[in-house]
């Protein structure tokens, strides 16, 4: 099937050939006829399968008639991280280059004046996350009774970060005879409900992935101490000792390790920007723009703010920590092997992450192949982006001293590794010498990522506020008392036995 059989308009059609694109994904092909017809959609795809243009390009055939009135959108696109909804914008100009639409990005973390101000001039497609809409509407500055199109994106991780209150919300502001498109990479429970509440007698759309998705990742764990700054050293081996390394996504569990670890990796003369959602927008742009282009090679980020965004041609994912739930492995690793490349996965696997890894082997239905450790590189791969050689020999700790130095009285020195336990500092060996060997020796093996719909394995997750996009008191507006707490990312300041200061591990003798 081509584009022009699915009832998109002549301008649509030209921004579409513009793009290169020949035809149309499966989720394209199934939606967009729907879309065009005004039913409300079910879509069961992930981030990959083009599922963005299948909204957007019969949005913009749709909104070919009518204009927009001040303060009332004509169409909704909610989206769960500022990321998400900067990545739609990006390709409202893309595929509407031959539209003359006012597109508006709702977003927090940037002023209310000028979002304001493009509200009042009236906006087509309002693209938003939840907490700072909700601000607007409770300003009185935006009403959705005009809004003739909701559209719900990435609900499943809405889920995840406590939005669906929110997105319930917004639900009743908006008319109840919209059409509603509703996006989603898995469907569990919850979210079936929410579909059943928003979607009126919708089409189902369900596609697995991209024919590359059962592509072949290279996958391996590598066993490290609990000790920050050994995981740490091991990494950069890792990084160094990387075959065909092009550029790597280097995943921490929490935006403080993302915070640490950028440091560190900077201070070794690596090539690396951060990715979490304490840092303001334009920070957050910045780092993903100069690893898009290829400016920088390391990009280190949490799942909440790495999820779902579109970043092509990654050869290595590094799990600096293993993830707390399985799915969220499979997410990480799938950042890498993209479009038919192959690519490596690596996890640092501390003691204390027996039970995650066993939950990510029974999900993936296979074991990560154990690797040996790393040797020591000597020299620098410059590919890797690091720019100055460490030559410190293996087992020397000083560097490690001196991470964070140049941010004076970098926050290293207070963070974990002031706890450290010297005692149980264990160096990782070199391999043997003359062991002609990669650094990095890993089994291929071809992953099968968890089919859409099948949740089953997915533990139960509190709901949550996302911190990154907080409901800050604004004028007289109160924060809602009750809400429920953010998770992953504000699971930086839980305790969970990493942080434990090291006078509490040590061993007690107690006389009788
Ligand atoms: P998405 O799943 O919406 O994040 O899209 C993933 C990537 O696929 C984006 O980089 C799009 O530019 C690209 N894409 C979307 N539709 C097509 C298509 N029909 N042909 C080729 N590439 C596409």
């Amino acid at each position: 099937m081509s584009f022009s059989q699915l009832g998109l308009s002549d301008k649509v059609i030209g921004a579409i050939d513009a793009a290169g694109y020949k035809t149309p994904t499966p989720i394209q092909e199934q939606a967009i006829p729907h879309v065009l017809a005004r039913r409300d959609v079910l879509g069961i795809a992930q981030t990959g399968t083009g599922k963005t243009a299948a909204f957007v390009l019969p949005m913009l055939t749709m909104l070919e008639k009518g204009r927009a009135r001040a303060r009332m959108p004509r169409t909704l696109i909610l989206e769960p991280t500022r990321e998400l909804a900067a990545q739609v914008a990006e390709s409202f100009e893309k595929y509407g280059k031959n539209h003359k639409l006012n597109v508006a990005l709702i977003i927090g973390g940037v002023s209310f004046g000028d979002q304001d101000a493009k509200l009042l001039r009236g906006v087509d497609v309002l693209i938003a996350t939840p907490g700072r809409l909700l601000d607007h509407s409770e300003r009185g500055r935006l009403l959705l009774s005009g809004c003739e199109l909701l559209i719900i994106d990435e609900a499943d991780r809405m889920l995840d970060m406590g939005f669906i209150p929110d997105i319930e919300r917004i639900g009743k502001l908006v008319p109840f005879t919209r059409q509603t498109l509703f996006f989603t990479a898995t469907m569990p429970p919850e979210i079936q409900r929410i579909a059943d509440n928003f979607l009126h007698n919708p089409v189902r759309v369900e596609v697995s992935k991209p024919a590359t998705a059962a592509t072949t990742i290279t996958q391996g764990q590598v066993a490290v101490g609990r000790e920050g700054h050994e995981k740490r050293d091991t990494l950069r081996r890792l990084i160094r000792g990387a075959e065909n390394f092009k550029n790597a996504i280097i995943f921490c569990n929490r935006k403080r390790e993302v915070a640490l670890l950028h440091k560190s990796l900077v201070s070794h003369g690596f090539n690396a920007v951060a990715l979490h959602g304490d840092l303001d927008q334009s920070s957050r742009t910045a780092a993903l723009e100069s690893f898009r282009n290829g400016s920088a090679k390391l990009l280190i980020a949490s799942d909440v703010a790495a999820r779902g965004l579109d970043i092509p041609a990654v050869s290595h994912v590094f799990n600096f920590d293993v993830p707390h739930h399985p799915d969220d492995y499979v997410h990480r690793i799938g950042r890498t092997g993209r479009a038919g490349l192959t690519g490596t996965a690596i996890t640092l696997v501390a003691p204390i992450d027996g039970k995650s890894v066993a939950a990510i082997e029974k999900l993936m239905g296979m074991p990560i192949p154990q690797m040996g450790e790393p040797a020591p590189a000597e020299t620098p791969d410059a590919a890797s982006g690091e720019q100055r050689p460490n030559r410190r020999p293996p087992g020397e700790r000083s560097s490690e001293r001196s991470e964070g130095r140049g941010s004076r009285g970098g926050r290293n020195r207070g963070g974990r590794d002031r706890h450290s336990r010297p005692e149980s500092h264990q160096e990782i060996q070199p391999a043997a010498p003359g062991q002609d060997q990669p650094a990095v020796p890993v089994a291929p093996v071809s992953i099968e990522r968890p089919q859409a719909g099948n949740d089953q394995s997915r533990p139960p997750r509190e709901a949550s506020r996302p911190r990154h996009e907080p409901r800050q008191p604004q004028g007289n507006i109160p924060v809602r008392r009750g809400e429920p707490q953010p998770k992953r990312e504000q699971a930086d300041e839980e305790p969970d036995g990493r942080h434990l200061p090291a006078f509490l591990l040590r061993p007690v003798t107690i006389k009788a």
